[in-house]
């Protein structure tokens, strides 16, 4: 089918355009665990697309609340105007929420959640008088999306290095990947709590906590190749934070809808930020949607500092709360809790670790790491070209073994979508055992 398709017009996102075009790898239908090829093959989906696909492909509710929004209601806009669906998908989001943050502001995608978590930050500062607090705190390997926001606070010098200065106030913390003490953790690593001490260490010798207004963190860094937070750490970030009045924020963009067995890694962690950013599962990502959790106090900031009258935040997009997504979010988040999906993935957890970490041993794995639903593999690189052993395995993965694994540098991530079965976990997992073992 697809030797009759022009491929060259679309420009693909982070994409190795000329490999891809020389072979496509194309997808044309989607059911449960599985995509279907162009070829008829059945590729079982090991990373739930992009982390995104918590419940399933093509999930039968879902899609159905999407057909009839769809024929009922296309389009209005919530700029001055509303419509019910929208408010209905807020109150769906805050009903899985952590108690205190109930107030929701609703985008497009993870990027945009992202920019406007860090312009509420910002403006919270300002319409309280603290207008001093414009720094804002990222880390290194963090991945917040590809906005000129989420990449300033972002830490990876790729999706940088093109775009000039970005934010000036932005500044990065250490990442806490630290494989010379915690190679081959289950769970938490042991160590590493005292990486998050670097925050005060900061704000004192350097900027001034006055200064700043957010620290954002992605709880497990997914992105850059599942970096899990040693224990302690975002206890002691949280700490620091209510110490000095600054913001934390969470970037729960993959770690959100269950992807560590609760509907948030704020709830798996047992640690509450200021706000939380979401999208992918959100509308188990039939339709794009993005979102922030805001605490209540926080936008009750917004509320009084204006005059009743007057527009309180400057902010928003045509698309925000859209009908579709709106309509997909409420279906997703139903389906989540009518199915006991999150539990689902909290039971289904302990064998997941085991088999990820069966694979140790085999040639080329340096390292193992998971937490929940989600799981790192770090290979040996090909001396002198990063990337090219895990990207060789990726397309064996795909082509000989119909699994579809997704790989950042030499780091294999997986994160089926949470109703994968056992018997589908061993065969992602031999089928990558198999192509490591055959590996030059
Ligand atoms: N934040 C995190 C933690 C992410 O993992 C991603 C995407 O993978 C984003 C933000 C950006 O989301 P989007 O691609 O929907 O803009």
């Amino acid at each position: 089918m697809t030797n009759t398709l022009n491929t060259e017009h679309f420009w693909m996102p982070f994409t190795a355009n000329r490999q891809f075009k020389s072979r496509p790898r194309m997808l044309v239908s989607a059911s449960g665990m599985h995509y279907t090829t162009d070829d008829g093959r059945r590729i079982l989906d090991g990373t739930a697309g992009l982390w995104c696909v918590n419940a399933g492909h093509c999930h039968p509710k879902i899609t159905e609340a999407i057909r009839r929004q769809a024929a009922e209601l296309d389009y209005a806009p919530t700029f001055q105007m509303g419509h019910p669906k929208a408010f209905e998908a807020a109150s769906a989001l805050v009903s899985i929420a952590p108690e205190g943050l109930d107030r929701v502001f609703f985008c497009n995608d993870g990027s945009e959640a992202v920019d406007s978590a860090l312009k509420i930050a910002l403006a919270y500062h300002q319409v309280r008088g603290n207008g001093s607090r414009t720094r804002l705190i990222g880390r290194e390997r963090a991945y917040h999306g590809v906005g000129f926001g989420g990449i300033a606070v972002g830490g990876m010098a790729g999706n940088r290095k093109h775009f000039g200065p970005t934010l000036a106030g932005a500044d990065h913390l250490r990442h806490t990947l630290d494989i010379a003490r915690n190679a081959f953790s289950r769970g938490q690593p042991e160590h590493g709590a005292e990486i998050a001490d670097e925050l005060e260490q900061r704000l004192l010798a350097l900027h001034d906590p006055s200064t700043v207004a957010a620290v954002i963190v992605e709880p497990i860094q997914g992105s850059t190749g599942v970096i899990i937070p040693p224990k302690g750490y975002l206890q002691r970030l949280r700490t620091l934070c209510d110490q000095y009045s600054i913001l934390l924020i969470f970037d729960e963009v993959i770690t959100g809808f269950g992807r560590l067995g609760a509907p948030f890694g704020s709830q798996y962690f047992g640690i509450t930020p200021d706000m939380i950013i979401c999208a992918k599962g959100l509308t188990n990502a039939a339709v794009p949607m993005g979102a922030v959790l805001v605490r209540r106090e926080i936008h009750d900031a917004f509320m009084s500092a204006a005059p009743e009258n007057s527009i309180e935040f400057y902010h928003g997009y045509t698309y925000s709360g859209h009908p579709l997504a709106a309509a997909a979010a409420i279906a997703a988040i139903d389906v989540y809790k009518s199915k006991g999906m999150f539990e689902r993935a909290a039971s289904m957890a302990p064998y997941w670790e085991e088999a990820v970490h069966n694979l140790r041993g085999l040639p080329y794995v340096k390292d193992i790491r998971n937490l929940g639903m989600v799981c790192g593999i770090e290979l040996d690189p090909v001396p002198g070209k990063p990337g090219a052993r895990a990207f060789d395995v990726f397309l064996r993965c795909f082509w000989e073994k119909n699994v579809l694994i997704r790989t950042t540098g030499d780091i294999i991530a997986l994160s089926p979508p949470l109703i994968i079965e056992r018997t589908q976990i061993d065969q992602l997992l031999e089928a990558i055992a198999d192509v490591l073992k055959s590996q030059k």
